[in-house]
């Protein structure tokens, strides 16, 4: 029996993973597969909401997604490091356990310095959970892609995955974080709180949907090359471009 996950999305805090791949998240259990999340922080530092609304928005969000599992690792918002050894430790252990054939974190580049941090992390504790000489009561994992998820920085997709079929879904998995994007007038202000945000995320998912004739996409960069196995299949078959969002055009 095979055991471990198909893709497993590592989130500096609970609602990035859905706010950034909640369609590739939402497709994966729609084919049958095994997704999860993986939390870093509780979000403790953030504006509005506490720890446990999050924790509950959270569950919520996944089961809205169907997912196969959640973990949050605890480590300290506004604190996350890839020079502590602990860290490190304590997510390729995590990673160990999950063993994703897929992993998905963050991009380099972000606003958010703990996104950032999230990435370097992730890059250090992926290749430390492969080696057999660190933690060896766990076996080592290497999970067969890495990809990594835009957030607010624009960056080169290496490929678009076409969310059409799964948007409302992922609109009610961000829906489950009332606390975050909910219109309290009492609460402060804050950028995924104001009232363009949802519209702005919408709007990436279509500016990226319609990089491959899809009404909505979300962006996902390798730094490895992809192969393909036989192009005209491909292209020719399930591959997406301009013909299929404007079928008029030539
Ligand atoms: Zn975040």
């Amino acid at each position: 029996m095979k055991t471990g996950v198909d893709l497993l999305v590592v989130a500096p805090h609970p609602d990035d993973a859905e706010l950034f791949c909640g369609g590739l998240l939402a497709l994966a259990v729609a084919r049958g597969q095994r997704a999860a999340i993986l939390d870093l922080t509780k979000g403790e530092l953030a504006t509005r909401g506490s720890v446990e609304r999050r924790a509950a928005e959270a569950q919520a969000a996944r089961a809205a997604l169907g997912l196969h599992g959640r973990e949050n690792l605890g480590f300290p918002d506004g604190g996350i490091t890839p020079h502590d050894p602990a860290q490190v430790e304590h997510l390729a252990h995590a990673l160990r356990r999950w063993r994703p054939t897929v992993l998905v974190g963050p991009w380099r580049h972000d606003r958010h310095p703990d996104h950032e941090a999230t990435h370097q992390l992730l890059r250090r504790a992926a290749f430390v959970a492969g080696l057999v000489k660190v933690l060896p009561n766990v076996a080592p994992h290497v999970p067969r892609a890495t990809l990594w998820y835009p957030t607010r920085h624009l960056a080169e997709p290496s490929f678009v995955v076409d969310i059409s079929a799964v948007v409302a879904q992922k609109q009610a998995a961000i829906a489950c974080y009332a606390s975050q994007v909910g219109a309290d007038a009492a609460a402060a202000p804050t950028l995924l709180a104001s009232a363009g945000s949802l519209p702005a995320l919408a709007a990436r998912d279509a500016f990226y949907g319609a990089q491959i004739g899809a009404m909505a996409g979300e962006p996902y960069v390798s730094e490895q090359t992809i192969g393909i196995d036989d192009p005209v299949a491909h292209f020719g078959g399930h591959a997406r471009g301009p013909a299929q969002l404007f079928p008029e055009r030539r």
